[in-house]
């Protein structure tokens, strides 16, 4: 008998354990931390944040792949393509966070993104 109801106590402490842990991977996965979040933060979960950075890289991949474009013009005629529609380029053509095609200046060959946050990719 008491060997039973050690082993009903143990059995109880495993699943308050197991529901411990999975209630603390939920709080950081939906970002309940108590982290206290700056006035200007948008509070993301953490697969969130994960997201939005890949797209970041992403962008940015895209605008240097965009400049070797420009600089493989430039090499081939001497200037700027003054004819370069970003947004023409398919899928590397624009943002991948907010979806609106890359600027281009013709007289400087500058490209950029203007998504906030993204001015000095
Ligand atoms: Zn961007």
């Amino acid at each position: 008998m008491a060997d039973r109801r050690r082993r009903t106590g143990f059995v109880l402490v495993e699943l308050l354990l197991v529901v411990a842990i999975i209630a603390l991977l939920l709080a950081g996965y939906y970002g309940l931390s108590n982290r206290p979040a700056a006035s200007n933060e948008v509070k993301q979960s953490v697969p969130a944040r994960s997201i939005q950075k890949a797209k970041s890289v992403e962008c940015a991949n895209n605008l240097n792949q965009l400049r070797q474009l420009i600089q493989i013009e430039v090499i081939e005629t001497g200037e700027y393509p003054q004819q370069f529609n970003p947004g023409s380029q398919g899928g590397i053509g624009t943002c991948p966070v907010s979806g609106k095609p890359y600027q281009y200046d013709p007289k400087t060959g500058r490209i950029w993104c203007t998504t906030p946050g993204h001015e000095n990719l």
